[in-house]
């Protein structure tokens, strides 16, 4: 009797180590974004809501994102199988405007990188940023003469425009198409910013010329960034309809040509390089750190 009573103690203090093990594994699971059950990499499909933009492009989701077809008019999506092709309907509308002007500039076709994943959020693995639907990254080739195959889509390997030592494009990539394509990219009115490598600004400041003030407006939307040498990164302005869509910090005014970007060249930024390649990976985001809008859109069936 006392003998059994012991074994179901055991049993009972073993079902509870068991339970406890199971909600610690579920726990890690989703601690990357959330602490439920879904993560935002495999949610089933964008949620059916109003389209919304919500929080900021690093810290942000998607209601009611749309999908970008994997081929159309003027462009071939890259990557597919990473299930970022989504985005706010305003995006996807661009992204098919710019795919449609970019041949008269010699461009024949664009390669589409990320846009966002379904319902946005953190990702598993590389961008910071992509969360709201209103980014996507274009790379700097075109489309192959003869097209893209299937296995191409997946493994064709994005190629660096900037040279080896990152103080200037690489003229033997670097083309004057290169120029026209972002400058197009900027004149879109609902683009807000582009990030390319500081190289790239610095190619596009020279080759714009000094037709005067208004020619070179356009540049002010390019901003210089870390990395970005093999592709641009656009970002859409806060669609109307989006009241929980955080408005980005303003540009500087003027072409961004003068000190700013020589400051990319510096020292300094040099032992900046050094100091974020050395540093630890940022913490994962949590639901928590999200804006509340986006508990919904995560959970929503
Ligand atoms: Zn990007």
């Amino acid at each position: 009797m006392k003998r059994a009573r012991r074994l179901r103690f055991l049993t009972s203090a073993g079902a509870i180590a068991l339970a406890a093990l199971v909600s610690v594994a579920a726990a890690s699971m989703g601690a990357a974004a959330d602490a439920g059950p879904k993560v935002w990499w495999q949610v089933s499909g964008p949620t059916v809501q109003p389209a919304a933009a919500i929080g900021a492009p690093a810290k942000g989701c998607l209601a009611g994102g749309q999908a970008l077809p994997l081929a159309g008019a003027g462009y071939e999506v890259m990557r597919p199988s990473r299930r970022r092709t989504f985005g706010h309907p305003q995006l996807i509308a661009f992204i098919t405007a710019f795919a449609a002007a970019a041949p008269a500039e010699g461009w024949p076709g664009l390669l589409v990188g990320d846009l966002a994943q379904a319902r946005g959020g953190p990702t598993s693995s590389g961008h910071r940023s992509h969360q709201s639907g209103l980014d996507v990254d274009i790379w700097l080739q075109p489309v192959p003469e003869a097209g893209i195959t299937a296995a191409e889509r997946e493994a064709l390997s994005a190629v660096s425009v900037v040279a080896a030592d990152g103080a200037r494009v690489d003229a033997r990539r670097w083309t004057a198409a290169h120029q026209r394509l972002i400058r197009t990219a900027a004149s879109f009115a609902e683009v807000d910013r582009i990030f390319v490598n500081p190289a790239i600004k610095q190619a596009l400041c020279d080759g714009a010329g000094d037709a005067g003030a208004g020619e070179r407006s356009w540049l002010r939307k390019v901003r210089p960034w870390w990395g970005h040498d093999s592709h641009m990164h656009i970002r859409l302005a806060c669609p109307d309809a989006s009241s929980a869509c955080e408005v980005q910090p303003p540009i500087p005014e003027g072409d961004g040509c003068g000190a700013d970007l020589a400051w990319w060249f510096s020292a300094e930024a040099a032992e900046e390089a050094t100091k974020k390649a050395k540093a630890p990976p940022a913490r994962a985001l949590t639901l928590d750190d999200l804006p509340p809008a986006c508990r919904t859109v995560l959970l929503n069936e």
